[in-house]
């Protein structure tokens, strides 16, 4: 049976193109710093992004903690959001191996963090205290794509107070395809900005972190400290080139089919949030998991969570959303 993995768009098989991409890409050791696809994907995403350096890492996650420990030392803080994945998703990874505190604070309904909030949360300079050093924001936020005017207005607030900013852009491109605006119109309002490759980008593996070079300097000798120095990555480096190059402008198609989706699942009654981009959260309720379960014998698979999340990517086609339509008014009936 096909299954429509509808439950993250981390679970996409690389396409066709992608693969051969990665079978003729020239190779190299790159903790040497002589893989030619890496080398390549880093001047890349730096030239596009408006950085002067970047780092090709394994995870997410790791692009996340460098960014964290490049920008702050052991009993630094940063300010973020309780939702963010770098604050709630990572194991609590600053803290335990960066010995960064984090100041969470409350999102806003658009996923922003209230800028007066930040500033109030900022410590003066005393001993009684960590050294606020770091705001870290997350775009998109749970599908949400903050304002350019509230990144203008948070860089602006980070200058003034000696902050670093620093972005998880994990899903960077869908904000950036959302707003039809160049990444870099996002990415200009930072210091450091973490891209995955392996989201919506539909690469298998991989994440860059993109700053100053003196910031990536140390990034990288960070990299080799935590066990993600690879050596012939540009197997890996290839398959997010071809991505950067060919799967960016697709995911406006994802963004529809989440329209779609949210649409359907609204008249069929379900509480449906508000979707920008390829996130539908539903209001599932208390029968979700036999929702799951009936889902799964149809060959669709979610999670359990009442407030459930919907993600669409490059292997769930529009047919496939009318089929997901179909299988939740059924379950309706039973
Ligand atoms: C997935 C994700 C990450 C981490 O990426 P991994 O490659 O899974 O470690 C970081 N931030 C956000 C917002 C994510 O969605």
């Amino acid at each position: 049976m096909t299954v429509i993995d509808l439950r993250s768009d981390t679970v996409t098989q690389p396409t066709a193109g992608m693969l051969q991409a990665m079978t003729r890409a020239p190779l190299g050791d790159d903790v040497y710093g002589e893989d030619p696809t890496v080398n390549r994907l880093q001047a890349v995403l730096a030239e596009r992004l408006g950085f002067e350096a970047a780092l090709f890492v394994p995870s997410g996650t790791m692009s996340n903690l460098l960014g964290l420990m490049a920008h702050c030392e052991r009993g630094d803080e940063y300010i973020v959001g309780q939702q963010a994945h770098t604050y709630k998703y990572e194991g609590g990874g600053a803290a335990v191996l960066g010995s960064i505190q984090p100041q969470p604070l409350d999102h806003q309904a658009d996923g922003s963090l209230d800028l007066e909030q930040v500033r109030a949360a900022i410590k003066p300079d005393d001993f009684h205290f960590a050294r606020t050093r770091l705001l870290a924001l997350e775009n998109t936020m749970q599908g949400k794509v903050l304002p350019l005017e509230y990144l203008a207005a948070a860089r602006q607030l980070t200058h003034e107070q000696g902050l670093g900013h620093y972005l998880d852009g994990a899903r960077l491109y869908n904000a950036a395809v959302k707003l039809s605006v160049e990444a870099q119109q996002i990415t200009r309002h930072f210091d450091s900005v973490s891209v995955c490759l392996s989201k919506g980008l539909g690469a298998p593996v991989g994440s860059v972190l993109c700053g100053s070079r003196e910031l990536i300097g140390k990034a990288a000798r960070l990299r080799k400290m935590l066990g993600g120095g690879m050596r012939q990555a540009g197997v890996l480096a290839a398959a997010g080139l071809y991505a950067l190059d060919h799967q960016v402008e697709r995911l406006a198609e994802d963004h529809a089919a989440a329209q779609r989706l949210g649409e359907g699942l609204r008249r069929l009654g379900y509480a449906v949030e508000p979707v920008q981009t390829n996130m539908v959260y539903v209001q599932a309720g208390e029968r979700v998991a036999a929702l799951k379960a009936f889902c799964a014998a149809r060959g669709v698979a979610i999670n359990a969570a009442p407030r459930l999340r919907l993600v669409t990517h490059l292997d769930v086609s529009a047919a496939q959303v009318e089929q997901v339509l179909e299988i939740f008014a059924a379950f309706l009936n039973t």
